[in-house]
């Protein structure tokens, strides 16, 4: 399994797709890819290869975008589908989330969700990780990387998440406990991945997340680390 995503100057879609064969090692038994142009957030996902992906996208989906994130699963909730692939959005539509690892306690958050009114549309933890992240930005009326800390200290688990917020095309939001997390600095670009080979080919600035922290990514902008724990920051 592996997480890719790009923000920059560059088209999104094929750095993701590249990305996502050079992770191909790993393991896995769907993909997908989301990427957004700054008005419409356009997604593919597949049970299958990565090519049967790209295959997938190229045939129906509109490719054009700076931002993009891009996903192959190995799935522990939810059998191998299109609907299960990630990225997987948030009830509201904003929010756009890959995820590699488990959310361990997603069954008490579900339901305490599906209380406050959320509809899930596949089995997996992820998708209740990034409505958690919803309705923690709603209810705090906080920023996504708060959203994602507050969440995260709920969360059991482990994980590498990349989010974003239609409302914010300058920004991803990523964090890592237990999976690895990798970011690329450019110039006026930044690369995420499992590792560094989906970017070795566009910058040799590479920095590597340890457990429990999170960047916050925006364009023009020095990343901001943060410790997942410490909540006295974001
Ligand atoms: N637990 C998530 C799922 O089953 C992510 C699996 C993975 O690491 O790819 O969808």
């Amino acid at each position: 399994c592996g997480i890719v995503g790009y923000i920059g100057h560059r088209d999104a879609y094929p750095v993701i797709i590249k990305g996502l064969q050079r992770l191909e090692y790993r393991g896995y038994d769907s993909a997908g890819v989301a990427i957004y142009d700054g008005s419409t957030i356009n997604l593919c996902k597949t049970k299958g290869k990565v090519e049967d992906l790209k295959n997938k996208a190229e045939a129906g989906m509109a490719l054009g975008g700076n931002l993009g994130i891009g996903h192959t699963r190995w799935a522990t909730h939810g059998v191998p589908n299109d609907v299960n692939s990630h990225p997987h959005y948030s009830n509201s539509g904003d929010l756009v989330i890959i995820h590699n690892g488990i959310i361990e306690n997603y069954d008490s958050i579900k339901k305490e969700l599906i209380n406050r009114g959320y509809v899930f549309h596949s089995d997996t933890d992820t998708e209740v990780l990034v409505n958690l992240i919803e309705e923690v930005k709603k209810k705090e009326n906080v920023k996504l990387g708060k959203a994602v800390q507050i969440a995260l200290n709920q969360a059991v688990g482990a994980y590498a998440i990349a989010v974003f917020d239609r409302n914010k095309p300058d920004e991803i939001v990523v964090a890592k406990l237990g999976s690895p997390l990798a970011i690329g600095i450019g110039e006026d670009e930044f690369f995420i991945a499992s590792d560094a080979s989906p970017f070795i080919e566009f910058t040799n600035n590479a920095m590597y997340l340890e457990d429990e922290e999170m960047a916050i990514i925006r364009l023009g902008k020095e990343i901001k680390l943060r410790k997942i724990k410490d909540d006295s920051v974001v």
